[in-house]
């Protein structure tokens, strides 16, 4: 329906698995205006009228007809607030996802069922626990239990207290469990309100104590309630045998003529050289990735180990970092390219085609990228930090498949580059690499039995 990074991969997947194994799980989010929406059939559960502060207003709530995602999947229409085409990023978010939060906790005070669990994500509806149970209008439904997922921690969605009516009459005694820093944050807030706090790789919950932009101590404080459960990949969606995105369909058995095939597409569209490893990077360009040294790294890759390589770089974010890697077009030889924005298909066909993928980055909670490209046969080269030091285990190691480096630096990132070229100069060991990182099991079918415990407890 929408996705902008990994939380809309968790939050299209867990639903799914948690009822294949009995369960009820449904998923409300905001109407933006994308594809999915105008090509699917949707049907009105519910209309209601509430208010943002002094603003009322009126919202709808759809479902999706044929429960075509494995879950029902309800959207909540404020016309004019969330009905856009992207999902952030606009001068009015707090107002926008304030509403939106406001509209799920009116809607489930008036609905017929009543969940045991009300699960939220990141800050965008980490107001919610605090909602279900402070808010006068809604005590009755102050026994459901909440859980929040931390998806990532340098975006808390901060407000001023002059905002604070926005949400429906609250008990001002309890203004502490909206604030932090002496201003209102609602990832603060969730992580106090919320019975449950998970984030999504045991490394980052740790790395989180010291690093979690200003929520340290109040994460160290609340250490009991919290747990690190790695996201899972949906390899029904994932899959090099069937992707619809790939110009030539493979296995682990057929990985390496698979990949050949796919990567002489990529080339030619890119005009790079087949005979070279290919070395990409997927995300956003922003400088918790580390895509802020991507210039630099690949130009000194050029430099001291020659052009003995490829680069495509996939992505989208700071214009500096954009104008930087589309600037550096003009010195390729052949080996370098860049497409600036969002492509799904072209991604896919990326992990496809690519011999390595890189992942610089200095802050990374789970990361989704890693595990999509050793599915599809594809060598991380990633710093070692959260979610990356979770899954990739260096070559080098007993068992190991992957590049890691320690800082997230220029120097450190060539340096691993370089070990990627090396790798590429020894095709057995990389055919033996290749054939056995497909068969790694990163699915969700794990996972989703850590969440069904935690929602036991
Ligand atoms: P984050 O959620 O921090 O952005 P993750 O690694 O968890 O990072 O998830 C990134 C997801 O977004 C992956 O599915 C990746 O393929 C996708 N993605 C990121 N940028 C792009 C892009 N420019 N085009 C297509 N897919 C992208």
């Amino acid at each position: 329906m929408a996705k902008a990074g990994g939380l809309g991969d968790v939050v299209g997947a867990l639903p799914k698995y948690q009822n294949q194994l009995g369960h009820i799980a449904k998923v409300v989010m905001p109407m933006y205006r994308t594809k999915f929406l105008y090509n699917n059939q949707w049907e009105t559960v519910h209309k209601g009228y509430t208010h943002l502060g002094n603003w009322w207003f009126n919202y709808t709530v759809i479902r999706e007809k044929t429960n075509k995602l494995g879950f029902d999947l309800y959207l909540v229409d404020i016309y004019g607030l969330l009905d856009r085409e992207k999902i952030y990023g606009y001068g009015d978010d707090t107002e926008r996802f304030t509403a939106f939060q406001v509209a799920v906790v009116d809607w489930l005070a008036a609905w017929k069922h009543q969940p045991d669990i009300v699960h939220v994500h990141d800050h965008h509806t980490a107001l919610i626990p605090f909602m279900l149970q402070y808010c006068y209008a809604y005590q009755h439904l102050g026994k459901i239990r909440t859980v929040l997922t931390i998806h990532n921690a340098q975006y808390q969605g901060w407000m001023g207290w002059d905002k604070s009516h926005y949400l429906p009459a609250w008990d001002s005694w309890k203004s502490g469990m909206l604030e932090w820093n002496k201003t209102i944050n609602p990832l603060a807030s969730g992580i106090k309100c919320a019975w449950k706090v998970t984030t999504v790789s045991p490394t980052y919950l740790v790395e989180m104590r010291t690093a979690a932009n200003g929520l340290e101590a109040l994460l160290e404080y609340e250490k009991g309630k919290c747990s690190g459960i790695l996201n899972g990949i949906d390899n029904v969606v994932w899959d090099p045998a069937t992707d619809t995105y790939l110009g030539e369909h493979y296995t682990a058995e057929t990985v390496e003529e698979g990949k050949q095939r796919n990567k002489k597409l990529l080339c030619e569209e890119y005009n790079l050289d087949p005979k070279k490893p290919l070395i990409t990077f997927i995300g956003r360009l922003v400088g918790e990735k580390g895509a802020d040294l991507l210039p630099q790294a690949i130009e000194d890759s050029f430099y001291y180990i020659g052009r003995k390589m490829n680069f495509l770089i996939l992505g989208s974010g700071f214009p500096e970092i954009e104008a930087k890697l589309l600037a550096m077009k003009g010195l390729t030889r052949g080996d370098y390219n860049v497409y600036i924005g969002y492509d799904e298909g072209l991604s896919h066909l990326m992990y496809a085609g690519a011999d390595f993928i890189l992942m610089p980055s200095r802050v990374e909670p789970c990361g989704l990228n890693q595990l999509y490209a050793l599915r599809y046969g594809t060598i991380p080269v990633v710093r070692n930090t959260g979610g990356l030091h979770d899954t990739v285990i260096d070559y080098g190691d007993k068992n190991g498949y992957g590049i890691r480096f320690n800082n997230a630096s220029v120097g450190d990132m060539t340096h691993g580059i370089w070990r990627a070229v090396e790798l590429y100069q020894q095709p057995q060991k990389m055919l033996d690499i290749r054939e056995r990182i497909p068969l790694l099991d990163f699915s969700w079918e794990a996972s989703v039995r850590s969440y069904l415990e935690l929602y036991a407890s």
